[in-house]
């Protein structure tokens, strides 16, 4: 038996002194990941200082038209908010793409973007791996490891990143805001996961004691469109093999505006700035569309049992974008 204090928070400022940059202290949300590991031995906090009652459970429209998420809504709840599902449709798939409805009705927004990845070797405490014990080696890259990375890896590590919101946030353009200790700051979405390099136990920028308090979605030009897709080993419950996240604005059949991202191909959700850039100002046939999507995957390093994940993801993004562009 490990003891473990709790403490329930009222204020972000309570709540950051309690955790206080602690390497034994956890925020505890919805717990639908952190307390699975509990259980494993993966984590073993000292002390969970828990956010649930903390003011951060809204969906708000700011002035000019962007839209704040605070870190403790729950999945369920942001996927079905109408602000969510008109203006951010891309998000509302993504999130009901994932996990169960009983997960997304304790899942929250900031526990989703931390959530760690389901490689089965960081989950066996009887295998080496260096995200959970820095330097005992990776058991995937010789092992099991047809769902593991194909872009961005490193030799220290080969996982990916399992969450589905992150991706469309990553497409979206989000932002991330924190506090902590040493105040308050913001991090673009799209630089908060990290690559893994030589440094696999850090999955995010994250510093420690800090907390996220919400995630800012940016006004989308007037008639863009978005979509959501993701491909699994089952129908449901299960992780993505590959995902895409897209959101074009096009005006004459031409592209004005395009955020691309993948999800299921590495450490962290993968912005297709290739694709996008090879997109923007042109009026895309099936043939370029396909060529700006293999611009992107054109970077894909296949370990010896995944290279089917760049056909794979090749063909989803595809027809995501042909389905955004009716004239293509
Ligand atoms: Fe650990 Fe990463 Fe290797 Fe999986 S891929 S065993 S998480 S180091």
């Amino acid at each position: 038996m490990k003891p473990v204090s709790y403490l329930r928070a009222q204020s972000v400022e309570e709540a950051a002194a309690a955790h206080g940059g602690r390497s034994e202290a956890r925020y505890l949300g919805g717990g639908t990941n952190l307390v699975d590991l509990m259980k494993l031995g993966v984590e073993r906090p000292e002390i969970l200082v828990d956010i649930t009652r903390l003011p951060l459970d809204g969906v708000e429209e700011q002035a000019g038209g962007a839209v704040r998420i605070g870190a403790t809504v729950r999945n369920s709840d942001l996927a079905a908010h109408p602000l969510i599902r008109t203006r951010y449709p891309v998000l509302s798939q993504a999130v009901l793409s994932g996990a169960s409805g009983q997960l997304r009705n304790m899942a929250t927004t900031g526990g989703n973007l931390l959530q760690r990845t389901r490689c089965a070797y960081f989950q066996d405490l009887s295998k080496p791996c260096n995200k959970r014990v820095p330097g005992s080696g990776c058991a995937a890259i010789e092992g099991i490891h047809h769902d593991h990375a194909v872009l961005g890896h490193s030799p220290h590590c080969v996982a990916t990143n399992p969450s589905d919101l992150s991706v469309a946030l990553a497409a979206l353009d989000a932002v991330v805001e924190l506090a902590g200790p040493g105040g308050q700051r913001t991090v673009p979405v799209t630089e908060f996961h990290r690559l893994p390099q030589d440094r696999p136990e850090l999955d995010t920028v994250i510093r420690p004691g800090e907390l996220i308090t919400a995630v800012v979605l940016p006004p989308l030009p007037d008639g863009a469109l978005s979509r959501y897709r993701k491909v699994r080993e089952r129908a449901s419950y299960a992780f993505a093999l590959a995902s895409v996240a897209a959101v074009l604005h096009c005006e004459g059949g031409e592209v004005r505006h395009a955020g691309i991202a993948f999800g299921g191909l590495a450490h962290r959700p993968w912005r297709a700035r290739r694709t996008e850039a090879a997109l923007l100002g042109t009026r895309p046939t099936p043939e370029t569309l396909a060529r700006a999507v293999e611009a992107e995957l054109a970077e894909a390093v296949p370990l010896r049992d995944n290279a089917y994940k760049v056909t794979l993801a090749q063909d989803l993004a595809t027809q995501v974008l042909e389905a955004l562009i009716p004239s293509a």
